[in-house]
């Protein structure tokens, strides 16, 4: 039964998000912990036509280890063959699955300055291949597979790890009696024309407005392009970045926000959780707040620099959505991101602006991007959130009602 249900979802994962072509060099990242799951993947990979499949093995608990002992030189060292095998990804064009499983609030007592001196070295060191995956020169797709400790801080009762399997299957779309692939087919498809429509539109501003007191007026950047679901890498080939998805995301403009949010799920950040909390935003920038838990942590987020106290990205998903049915806060962005509208405090997304490869940074930023540090994610959908789209001659146009597309 367990073994039915991993090679499904391994051969979703392999067909759909990373879409393996013949001979083509497959990448998987994955934590020890996810051994399974990252042979199924293997295993399926090979039966699409994979040339070769390479698991690159990763061990939070280790990593954990190295942050508390490892001194400042090692923390900087990215070592030569570390950057010789990712030269090697780009040069075969490799295919890279990300297994993403880290539990949730591992590392907060780790002295921040240490993570920051290891991952400015890394980031730097590997920025060339950072670009080639973050700017799909070949396929790539994140999915999860729970580990006992994440888990158990999502489920405090037996069978963590069983709840934990089925709610990600279940919000993949992977379920006992259907063809997933097929599934995702559809609903990429089914994504693309809401881009499309959105696009069309081409609204200057956004309209939220809902019973909990959120009312919210979104401005677009000049050029905005809605995304979400599928995308093509240079390579020519059609790939799912993240399964499951299901937002519509766009860049909002910097400084046209004003009114009014109140969150409706909890914001991890840092390893600590803000509740209950609200922003309002004057031209863009957060004016006021509040939180009925961890209203400290929220201020730091926003102090941490000038772009975290703007937003940078616009996410509309419906209320009724297999993740947002699960309802369970799972910790970890790729389901929770999903299972609500949000918002993004901090950077924007350049593929979200047309032309924006041939732009500098004050040419996006003109055409309203927002630059930061950070980009954190917090969910404000809502069972009846309304969405009104404004065109610049003041056409309204119905978008969202009673929580969902009215196309
Ligand atoms: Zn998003
Ligand atoms: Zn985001």
């Amino acid at each position: 039964m367990k073994t039915d249900r991993l090679e499904k979802y391994a051969r979703l994962i392999v067909e759909v998000g990373v879409n393996v072509q013949k001979g083509q060099t497959v990448v998987i990242n994955s934590p020890v912990e996810c051994k399974d799951f990252a042979r199924f993947l293997s295993d399926a990979a090979y039966k699409r036509g994979a040339g070769r499949v390479t698991l690159r093995w990763n061990d939070e608990i280790v990593m954990k280890q190295f942050y508390t002992y490892a001194n400042d030189e090692a923390l900087e060292e990215v070592p030569d063959y570390i950057v010789s095998e990712c030269q090697y990804f780009i040069d075969k064009k490799a295919a890279t699955i990300s297994v993403s499983a880290p539990t949730p609030g591992l590392l907060k007592d780790i002295e921040p300055r240490k993570i920051q001196l290891y991952t400015k070295a890394t980031s730097e060191r590997l920025d060339f291949y950072r670009e080639f995956l973050m700017g799909n020169g070949a396929q790539w797709s994140i999915a999860s597979y729970p580990t006992e400790a994440w888990a158990e801080k999502v489920f405090s009762d037996g069978d963590a790890f069983d709840r934990l399997f089925d709610a990600i299957l279940a919000a993949s779309r992977v379920l006992p009696d259907n063809d997933p692939v097929a599934e995702w087919r559809e609903h990429m498809e089914e994504l693309a024309k809401r881009n499309e429509i959105l696009n069309d539109y081409n609204f200057a501003y956004l309209r939220f407005e809902n019973s909990l007191g959120t009312d919210l007026t979104v401005g677009l950047a000049e050029g905005h392009i809605w995304a979400g679901g599928g995308e093509v890498a240079k390579n020519g080939v059609f790939f799912a970045p993240n399964i499951p998805t299901e937002e519509t995301f766009t860049m909002p403009h910097r400084n046209r926000v004003n009114g009014k949010v109140v969150a409706t799920k909890p914001l991890n950040y840092n390893g600590k959780l803000i509740e209950d909390f609200y922003l309002i935003f004057k031209d863009g920038k957060v004016v006021d707040f509040d939180a009925g838990k961890e209203k400290e942590t929220l201020k730091n987020l926003l102090e941490v620099d000038e772009g975290s106290s703007y937003i940078g990205e616009v996410a509309l998903i419906p209320y009724d959505s297999p993740i947002s049915n699960t309802g369970i806060l799972f910790y970890n962005t790729l389901f929770d991101e999903n299972a609500s509208c949000h918002l993004a405090l901090g950077c924007a997304y350049p593929m979200n602006l047309k032309d924006s490869d041939k732009m500098s940074e004050e040419e996006m930023e003109a055409k309203g991007y927002n630059k930061s540090l950070v980009h954190v994610d917090f969910m404000f959908g809502s069972a009846d959130m309304k969405i009104t789209g404004i065109k610049d001659d003041g056409r309204e146009v119905l978008i969202f009602e009673n929580g969902n597309f009215v196309f």
